[in-house]
C-alpha cells in the first residue's frame, strides 16, 4: 500500500508560481533574484498557514539554484536544488525559534555563519517564530545580523511582528503575507482534489475554506480530515455534519423572519439550532457575519468583498436587495453589542433572544427603512423595546400572575401564607418559564401589583418617613383604602426578611429600570429599632431623588410580602462617615491592590476582567 502523505506536505509549494494567494509577494521576491538585489535579512510576517516557510525555503532555494528558470523559478534538478529538496544542504540552514531559543542555539549557528558556502553562491538561515527567541539570544543574535558576512542571508519569519524589537526591523526587508482569500483556498484545493481523484461538491470547499479562515495549511488538513470521514467524496452536507458549521440556510431564513417582523419564528429557529448542539455565541457572530456579506453584495463595487462560493453568491444578492440599508447597519450593531456582551452575561441565552427581539423589530418602527436618528458612531440611543405580546387584562396568563389575596379572618389569627416571600422567589426561580411569561410577569408586578401613586401628595423629604408626612396617616395604609376584603396585618419579619423581599423586588424591576435596580443592588434596607419602619439609606440628593420616587412601591411590595401593614419606609441620607455602600467588585479590587501591588500584575498578565 502506498505511504500516505498528509496533503498539507504533498501539495507543499516547490516553486513560486505554486505558492498560493501572494503572487504580488511572490513576484516581488523574483524581481530582487532577477536584478541582483538582494538583502541580507529578509523578516516575513502574517499569520499562521500563509506560506511564509515556504516562500522562505523556496526564495533560498532559488537564489543558489545553479540553472534558475527563465522566469525566475528554481530548477529543481540542479546539485544546489536536489540537496535542498533531499534535506542535506549545508548552505540552507532553518532554525524553529520557538523549540531553540537559547543563547546557546543561537551561538552554535552564529558560529556557522562564519564557514563559507559549499555549493550555491549564499548560506541562508530560515529562523521561524523569530519572536519566541529569549532576550539573551536576541542580543547575541544582532551583532550578527549587523554585521554579516557577504554571502549570508537571513529570513525571520513571525506571525507576530510587533513583538520584533525596532533594532531588528530597521535591519530588516519586511514582507507583509496576508491571509488566502477563500476564492484562492478554494481553487487549490480544487487542484488538489483533481490530482487525487477525489469527487467535491464547490459548496463543500468553500466551507472548508471559511472554517481555515485564511490559513491554507488548515484548510488542507481539514480537506484531509473530510477525505477519510467521505471516502473521498466531499459533500456540502457531510462537511456541515462534520465540521459543525451552521448552514447558511438558518442565516438566509432568520434573515427573511427579521424582515417580516416574525417574532417567534425567530426564537423558534434559535431554538432548533441551540438543539443542534451550537453555541449561542458562533451563531450570532455568524448572524452579524450574515449581515455583513449582505450590506457588501448590495453593493457592486464592494462584492469582491464577499467570500462565498459562486452558488451561493446569488441568493446573498437576492436577499440583500431586500434589506434596507438601514437595517443592515443596525442589525450589525446589535450583533456586535450582544457578542461584546455575551462573555459577561449570566443568561447568555436570553441575551440572544432580546437581541433577535429586537432585530425583528428594526424594519417594524419607521425609522429603519427612512432616516430620522442615529447615523454615524458614538453610542445607540437607547432602545426601547416594543411590547411583543398583547397583554389582555382578562387573558388567564395575566390573571395567573395576581396572586390570591388573603381571605378575610376576622380575628386576624392563622391567615394561610398565600404568597410569602419564599414562594414568590421560588416562582421567580423557575428556569422553564419562557420569555412570554417573563415579560408578562415583569408587566404585571410593575404596572398591577405595584399601583401608580401620586407623590406629590405624600410629601416626601430627606430624613423624614414617609408616613410622617402623610396627610392622613390612619390605620389604613396608603393606597388600599379603597380595597375592599383587605385585613389588616402586622406580622413581625426580620431584617432578613426584608432584604430578601428587597432583592425580589429588584429582580422583578423591569428592564428599562435597570438604573435603578443597579443603586438598589448596592445598598441594602435597614431595619429600625421600631421593628416595621425601615430606610433606605442614599449618599447624596440624586440617589435620594430616584429612591424617593420609588419608596410608594417599594413600601406597599413590603407591606404585601412581610404581611405588615405597618412597614414605613424611610430615606436617609448618609452621615460623612458613613458607608452605606457595599463596596463593588472593581472598588474591592482596588483596596485589595492598594494592599499588594502584585495583584494589578496578575491581572494584566493575563488579561483578567472583574466579572
Ligand atoms: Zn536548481
Amino acid at each position: 500500500m502506498e505511504k500516505y502523505i498528509v496533503s498539507a506536505l504533498k501539495y507543499r509549494p516547490t516553486n513560486f508560481k505554486s505558492v498560493v494567494g501572494q503572487k504580488s509577494l511572490t513576484s516581488t521576491l523574483k524581481n530582487a533574484i532577477a536584478n541582483n538585489k538582494l538583502a541580507h535579512a529578509y523578516l516575513f510576517c502574517g499569520p499562521r498557514g500563509v506560506g511564509k516557510t515556504s516562500c522562505a525555503r523556496i526564495f533560498a532555494k532559488t537564489i543558489n539554484c545553479l540553472s534558475p528558470t527563465a522566469d525566475g523559478e528554481p530548477c529543481n534538478h540542479c546539485e544546489s536544488c536536489l540537496a535542498f529538496n533531499e534535506q542535506r544542504s549545508y548552505d540552507i540552514y532553518e532554525l524553529d525559534a520557538a523549540s531553540n531559543n537559547s543563547v546557546d542555539d543561537i551561538r552554535q549557528l552564529v558560529e556557522q555563519v562564519y564557514i563559507p558556502p559549499q555549493i550555491g553562491k549564499y548560506k541562508v538561515y530560515i529562523i521561524d517564530e523569530i519572536h519566541m527567541l529569549s532576550t539573551s539570544a536576541f542580543n547575541a543574535f544582532l551583532k550578527t545580523l549587523e554585521e554579516p558576512p557577504e554571502y549570508a542571508i537571513f529570513i525571520l519569519a513571525t506571525t507576530e511582528k510587533h513583538k520584533i524589537i525596532p533594532t531588528i526591523l530597521s535591519r530588516c526587508q519586511i514582507y507583509d503575507f496576508k491571509r488566502i482569500t477563500a476564492e484562492d483556498m478554494v481553487d487549490h484545493l480544487t487542484f488538489v482534489a483533481k490530482s487525487e481523484g477525489y469527487t467535491v461538491e464547490p459548496e463543500a470547499l468553500n466551507l472548508i475554506a471559511l472554517k481555515a479562515d485564511g490559513a491554507m495549511r488548515d484548510a488542507l488538513s481539514i480537506f484531509d480530515q473530510m477525505v477519510s470521514f467521505t471516502s473521498g467524496h466531499i459533500t456540502y452536507r457531510s462537511v456541515l455534519d462534520n465540521l459543525n458549521v451552521l448552514d447558511y440556510e438558518y442565516y438566509f431564513r432568520l434573515t427573511d423572519y427579521l424582515l417580516a417582523n416574525q417574532v417567534k419564528e425567530s426564537l423558534l429557529l434559535f431554538n432548533e439550532i441551540l438543539a443542534k448542539g451550537f453555541d449561542g455565541n458562533p451563531f450570532i457572530t455568524g448572524l452579524a457575519s450574515h449581515f455583513r456579506d449582505l450590506l457588501v453584495s448590495k453593493d457592486p463595487s464592494t462584492v469582491a468583498l464577499l467570500e462565498v462560493g459562486a452558488g451561493i453568491r446569488k441568493q446573498y444578492q437576492e436577499q440583500a436587495q431586500k434589506c434596507p440599508e438601514k437595517f443592515l447597519f443596525k442589525a450589525m450593531k446589535l450583533c456586535n453589542d450582544c457578542d461584546l456582551n455575551y462573555r459577561l452575561s449570566r443568561n447568555k441565552r436570553l441575551l440572544v433572544e432580546l437581541t433577535l427581539i429586537e432585530l425583528a423589530q428594526l424594519t417594524q418602527s419607521n425609522d429603519a427603512g427612512g432616516g430620522d436618528d442615529d447615523e454615524g458612531p458614538g453610542p445607540r440611543p437607547k432602545t426601547v423595546i416594543k411590547p411583543i405580546f398583547n397583554k389582555q387584562q382578562s387573558s388567564p396568563r395575566t390573571t395567573k400572575a395576581v396572586p390570591t389575596p388573603a381571605p378575610v379572618n376576622p380575628g386576624n389569627t392563622a391567615k394561610p401564607k398565600s404568597d410569602t416571600a419564599k414562594n414568590v422567589a421560588a416562582k421567580s426561580e423557575q428556569s422553564s418559564e419562557s420569555i412570554e411569561d417573563t415579560l408578562l410577569r415583569i408587566n404585571h408586578i410593575d404596572r398591577k401589583k405595584v399601583p401608580v401613586m401620586d407623590n406629590s401628595h405624600l410629601g416626601f423629604s430627606i430624613k423624614h418617613s414617609l408616613s410622617d408626612t402623610q396627610t392622613n396617616p390612619s390605620a389604613v395604609p396608603v393606597g388600599e383604602a379603597s380595597q375592599d376584603n383587605h385585613v389588616f396585618q402586622s406580622e413581625d419579619f426580620s431584617e432578613n426578611d426584608l432584604i430578601k423581599c428587597w432583592n425580589i423586588y429588584i429582580e422583578h424591576l423591569p428592564i428599562e429600570q435597570t438604573a435603578i435596580s443597579k443603586r438598589m443592588q448596592s445598598t441594602q434596607p435597614k431595619l429600625l429599632e421600631d421593628k416595621t419602619s425601615f430606610e433606605m439609606i442614599v449618599e447624596n440628593e440624586i440617589v435620594a431623588k430616584d429612591f424617593k420616587a420609588i419608596a410608594p412601591s417599594v413600601q406597599k411590595f413590603m407591606r404585601k410580602e412581610l404581611h405588615n401593614d405597618n412597614i414605613k419606609v424611610k430615606i436617609r441620607m448618609s452621615a460623612p462617615h458613613e458607608t452605606v455602600r457595599m463596596l463593588s467588585r472593581s472598588e474591592k479590587f482596588k483596596m485589595m491592590s492598594d494592599k499588594n501591588k502584585a495583584l494589578i500584575d496578575l491581572k494584566n498578565e493575563f488579561g483578567l476582567e472583574l466579572f
